[in-house]
């Protein structure tokens, strides 16, 4: 049964509906609303099954489960929720509703295979934990034994080709900034931050511990992430359970020391940036990533119609990366979001988060655009506009 704190918000939500769109008005915002098109998957909807839910008006069932998982945690409804009341906690709602389907073992399949995944195998790519460092392999980086930070690269850091490519790219420029720093390689344990979204709590408390207890026996001070997703579950969850070490995102810390090795590009580059919700409308950092582009001379910056607290997400928060929960199709909010792109005219798409990173590849791939745009880590931009 949800907290009463929760249950008391079912009740005020007026179904308005504000909650599928941006601020601005300009498209349906809400991914899961996006896919399928059905009041049940956006917000406000949600809110009024989950109350029947829990009133005993309607029983748990596979359909509900399925709407339940299908939200992607991008906070846009939040943002755009026309209820002061309620707007802040609906997500948070959400991911109760969730551990409460947890608890009581009524979860679709995809979902509790990826919890399995982790319980059993410590990754949700079910590949060997020493495989974890490859990422790593041949460029001399040390492992962490004091320096000022820790680089936690997470699981798609790890084993997804492009979270691997964006982790090393990211690691030389924070060595080319005379950023210390070490890393963990196989002994590193997934961050838990998707974990928890999709409400297995209890094994999100289990791994966020697990995490603290390792970097506090090696007396960790400051960590960066590469994904925002472990930033957020690191910054905000973990000193819940007794972490005190301070968590950047990349971005934040290559921010002021990216100007400094003068970029400039060959050619003009009209480049575009992706804000994942994680760091945008979770965290507030709409700047560094944005401030960092702009210091590379010769790219030229357009925003989409969404962007900043408006983004539309990839669709891969909230577990969906793993879970799939939201499947294929021209409906996907990462395909909508290469059409967005395209129509800014970019050539690039830029991304900060590794989630977003393969979402938005595969949906250039999807739409048939791998002439017209491709997508582009932040730090690798950096590095083709500075001279080696
Ligand atoms: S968090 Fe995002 S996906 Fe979930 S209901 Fe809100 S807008 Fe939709
Ligand atoms: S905007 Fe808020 S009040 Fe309106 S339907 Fe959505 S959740 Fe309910």
């Amino acid at each position: 049964m949800m907290d009463s704190a929760y249950r008391d918000i079912l009740h005020r939500c007026f179904r308005c509906g504000w909650c599928k769109f941006p601020l601005n008005y300009t498209d349906f915002n809400c991914p899961a609303y996006l896919k399928y098109r059905f009041e049940s998957f956006s917000s406000g909807g949600r809110m009024w099954l989950i109350r029947a839910w829990q009133e005993g008006e309607i029983t748990p069932s596979e359909r509900l489960s399925q709407i339940l998982f299908s939200c992607v945690t991008c906070r846009n409804c939040v943002e755009a929720c026309a209820m002061p009341g309620i707007k802040d906690s609906l997500v948070d709602l959400f991911i109760e509703a969730r551990a409460d389907m947890v608890e009581r073992g009524t979860i679709p399949p995809l979902v509790r295979d990826y919890f399995k995944a982790i319980s059993v195998g410590g990754n949700p790519y079910r590949l060997p934990a020493q495989d974890r460092a490859k990422w790593s392999c041949g460029l001399g980086l040390e492992r962490y034994q004091g320096q000022e930070y820790l680089f936690y690269v997470g699981d798609e850091g790890a084993f997804d080709e492009l979270g691997q490519h964006m982790a090393r790219s990211v690691a030389l420029l924070l060595r080319r900034s005379g950023v210390s720093f070490g890393i963990l390689g196989s002994d590193e344990l997934t961050d838990g931050n998707d974990v928890h979204a999709l409400g297995e709590k209890g094994l999100a408390e289990y791994l966020a511990r697990q995490n603290i207890e390792l970097m506090q026996e090696l007396g960790v001070k400051k960590v960066i992430t590469l994904s925002p997703h472990a930033f957020h579950a690191m910054r905000n969850r973990y000193p819940l359970h007794g972490s005190t070490a301070a968590v950047y995102h990349y971005t934040q810390i290559l921010q002021p020391l990216v100007a400094r090795l003068a970029p400039v590009l060959q050619g003009e580059r009209v480049v575009t940036y992706h804000d994942p919700c994680y760091l945008g409308r979770w965290n507030g950092e709409y700047r560094a990533p944005r401030a960092i582009l702009k210091s590379v001379k010769g790219l030229k910056s357009v925003e989409m119609d969404r962007s900043m607290q408006n983004a539309l997400c990839c669709g891969g928060g909230g577990g969906n990366f793993f879970t799939d929960m939201l499947g294929t199709g021209p409906d996907l909010a990462a395909r909508a979001r290469v059409r967005e792109a395209l129509a800014t005219g970019a050539d690039t798409i830029a991304v900060a988060c590794p989630q977003c990173y393969r979402m938005l590849a595969d949906a250039v791939r999807d739409e048939g655009a791998q002439e017209k745009v491709r997508v582009c880590e932040l730090t690798e931009i950096v590095a083709e506009a500075v001279p080696a």
